[in-house]
């Protein structure tokens, strides 16, 4: 059996802030079918050492970056975690990476080096266990564990970074070059050097064997200037190295055969009872009930995710007789927009400002389409849990949702595909579009029922994920 250790910042039902948990905390089940055994080492924080009470304490660090550190093996909400017991880095409430006035904890780099050195440390097989096979780091927080091992002593075992998101990079100034530990000489461009600082993802893309991001067309875009912001050149140079591996999503979680959150049941084999959820949706919403399409949204309000297109947008979705029911929370301008529009246009537009997982549930099993205009994407769930649910997505064509969504058009619906709607460049001209194109299909009845059926059906589990890693971990050990 192939052994890893996964190192991360967070790892749903643990600890979570985004998407990045959701794979971390996923991937050993299903990495497990594969035969493939997975360790999880992540930060002590006091979430984390709330659920490890039966753990064992195995190897201590008298100092790791001013302070000692315990070593805690055990089993935590199902998933098998070491844990870094260090009071003076992680023993503070709240979110993982900001202080209670919204900002990074001053000591962010000596926080994550830790994680890095740990994990650097068991790689090695110098923390009282046996080395594992690989070492499968995430996110630029995890990024200095291949650097460890490049400039300390002693065997090497594998290593994979993943990229969730490119856009946060982990940079940090020079002068802790030495309180890091690391060699004066590995300041340099083929070390952890990156715009005169230390650069903790730009070490792992340096250093790791294989590099891997969580879609083939997110692998291909952070090689261009504009998506791999700074990164493009050192990925560039790696190309040979870097794959793109799609997520899923947890199908017993997102299962409308079963969703306590949902009035009726449903399934590919039974869409009607979607009805039941579609008047759950518009009373919850207070919308009006009428014929038009309903489209959902559920999402971070972040530049990221294009909304602010979608606000633009709203003349057009409203004379197409459609209505919108959006949840999401995050920049306080989108918030306040997507306010003023529900009060403007009440019984059309319905809006829930605050992070609300079940209200999630019924949106994807009550909306008609769920609407993704992603500047970019790296993967992205929502279009993923919009296809188990039988809502069709309508997204913008960049990095996972150009992988994961069949565009409706004539080909696709004349070979019985289509599972959504695409649209290309990312502006409000072409959202418009696509937002016309939809109601064109909804128009259509029996190719509206084909392409919700199709959508049903996609294998948005774990399973192909989980095979693609087990394969790369073991082109490595060969
Ligand atoms: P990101 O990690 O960039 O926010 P993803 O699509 O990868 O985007 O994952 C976000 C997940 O969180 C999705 O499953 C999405 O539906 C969910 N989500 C986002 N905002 C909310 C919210 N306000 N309430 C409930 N779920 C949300």
């Amino acid at each position: 059996m192939t052994a890893v250790l996964a190192v991360a910042s967070e790892a749903f039902p643990l600890i979570k802030t985004g998407g990045l948990a959701d794979v971390v905390g996923a991937l050993p089940a299903a990495l497990a079918r594969q035969g493939v055994a997975v360790r999880t080492l992540l930060p002590g924080y006091p979430a984390v050492m709330a659920a490890l009470h039966d753990g064992e304490a195995f190897f201590r660090f008298d100092d790791l970056f001013g302070g000692p550190a315990t070593l805690i093996a055990g089993e935590a909400k199902g998933l098998d975690v070491i844990a870094i017991d260090a009071p003076h880095l992680y023993a503070r409430p709240g979110s993982p990476y900001v202080g209670p006035d919204g900002r990074d904890w001053p000591d962010n780099g000596f926080r994550f080096a830790a994680l890095g050195k740990v994990a650097a440390e068991i790689g090695r097989g110098a923390a009282g266990l046996p080395a594992p096979d690989v070492v499968h780091l995430h996110d630029w927080q995890a990024g200095l564990a291949p650097a460890y091992l490049a400039y300390g002593p002693g065997p090497r075992p594998k290593t994979v970074a993943t990229i969730h998101n490119i856009a946060f990079q982990g940079w940090f100034p020079s002068t802790l070059l030495g309180a890091l530990g690391l060699p004066d000489h590995a300041l340099t461009i083929d070390g952890v050097e990156y715009f005169g600082g230390i650069g903790f993802l730009k070490a792992a893309l340096k250093f790791a064997d294989r590099i891997t991001t969580v879609s083939p067309t997110y692998a291909a875009e952070i090689l261009e200037p504009e998506g791999g912001v700074g990164l493009e050149g050192l990925l560039s140079a790696r190309a040979a190295d870097v794959v793109g591996i799609l997520n899923g999503i947890d199908v017993e979680v997102w299962n409308p055969e079963t969703d306590v959150d949902l009035p009726a049941p449903f399934s590919a084999q039974t869409p009607g009872g979607r009805a039941a959820s579609r008047g759950a949706l518009l009373a919850r919403f207070g919308l009006a009930p009428a014929a038009g399409l309903i489209f959902g949204v559920i999402s971070r309000l972040s530049s990221q995710k294009g909304l602010d297109l979608l606000a633009d947008a709203i003349p057009t979705l409203l004379d197409l007789g459609g209505s919108l029911a959006l949840v999401g929370s995050g920049e306080p301008a989108l918030e306040a927009r997507f306010r003023d529009l529900a009060a403007r246009h009440a019984g059309r537009i319905g809006v829930f400002i605050g992070y609300d997982e079940r209200l999630a549930h019924l949106v994807q099993a009550g909306s008609d389409a769920i609407l993704v205009p992603s500047r970019f994407e790296p993967c992205g769930l929502t279009q993923l849990c919009a296809l188990r649910y039988g809502a069709l997505p309508v997204v913008s064509r960049v990095g996972g949702l150009a992988d994961t969504v069949i565009d409706a058009n004539p080909m696709a619906l004349a070979a019985g595909v289509a599972t959504g709607v695409q649209f290309n460049p990312v502006s409000r001209s072409a959202l418009e579009t696509a937002l016309r194109r939809t109601a064109l299909l909804y128009a259509d009845g029996r190719a509206w029922a084909q392409c919700q059926a199709n959508a049903m059906r996609a294998d948005v589990s774990w399973d192909a994920s989980a095979k693609a890693y087990a394969e790369l971990y073991a082109s490595l050990a060969r």
